[in-house]
């Protein structure tokens, strides 16, 4: 197959190729994650000059060639560009986009993730949302999407659905007061706790970034997602280590491997 194709998407990440080129990976709601050369995007009068950075957000059309993909036109809706200008916010920003592309897969349907994504930057750019806790409902939302989010609706052990009091990372999901002892990582949660986590999993997209928590829920749910993290990613971020590294976000925990999914 060869010819034009024009999908939405972001750009996750750009490379210098050669002297003037670059190569991107895109995130799109068309074909899913893919490679794609733009030719002589570093010269100054090139076209796609603005258009071939991370963060940027619009219309992109490609020529597919027998190998790999070639940007033709950009047609730029947002480049979230005082997000660059911004810190600690840059940091979770280029954490978000290295996640989205950890997961992203080629000829997948990724709008789940684009929008996802795209919502989760415009939140870093308003200042009444903490990051912190956008950081953690941008990591248990996108497990919602890749469809390893743990069970917080009922125990994960009985199956009770009220008086849920704990999380447990081996048996990925909330426990009530009767199972949490038979657990040995059972982490004891408060009421706005388990209720933050039922809500980030289930609630509507465009509700997604409408509530705010304090201090203390935050810490729990810094612990329960910061495992969940820890528990699913298979290789090392590293745009992760540098945002903990910038923001003391790390989360300690004992390592948990091998989960058993109930
Ligand atoms: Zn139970």
């Amino acid at each position: 197959m060869s010819g034009s194709v024009t999908v939405t998407g972001m750009v996750l990440s750009s490379m210098p190729v050669g002297d003037y080129d670059k190569r991107l990976v895109l995130l799109t709601k068309e074909r899913g994650k893919l490679t794609v050369f733009a030719k002589g995007a570093r010269r100054p009068n090139s076209s796609l000059l603005a258009a071939a950075t991370p963060f940027v957000f619009g219309s992109f059309q490609l020529y597919e060639g027998r190998n790999s993909y070639h940007m033709q036109q950009a047609g730029v809706r947002s480049y979230f560009t005082d997000l660059p200008k911004a810190q600690p916010e840059i940091y979770y920003g280029f954490y978000f986009l290295e996640l989205a592309d950890y997961y992203g897969q080629e000829n997948a349907d990724e709008s789940g993730m684009l929008n996802l994504l795209y919502l989760s930057l415009k939140a870093l750019m308003n200042p009444s949302i903490d990051n912190r806790l956008i950081r953690r409902v941008f990591e248990l939302r996108t497990l919602v999407v890749q469809g390893e989010y743990p069970q917080v609706g009922a125990c994960v052990s009985c199956g009770n659905l009220e008086r849920l009091t704990a999380f447990s990372w081996k048996k990925h999901g909330m426990l009530c007061p009767l199972c949490a002892p038979l657990a040995q990582d059972a982490q004891k949660l408060d009421a706005p706790a388990v209720y933050a986590l039922q809500y980030i999993v289930s609630v509507p997209l465009k509700k997604l970034y409408s509530f705010t928590i304090k201090p203390k829920v935050q810490s729990q749910l810094d612990l329960v997602v910061g495992g969940l993290m820890q528990q699913t990613l298979e290789r090392k971020i590293k745009s992760q280590e540098i945002l903990d590294r910038m923001t003391g976000d790390t989360v300690r925990l004992i390592p948990i491997r091998n989960p058993t999914r109930i």
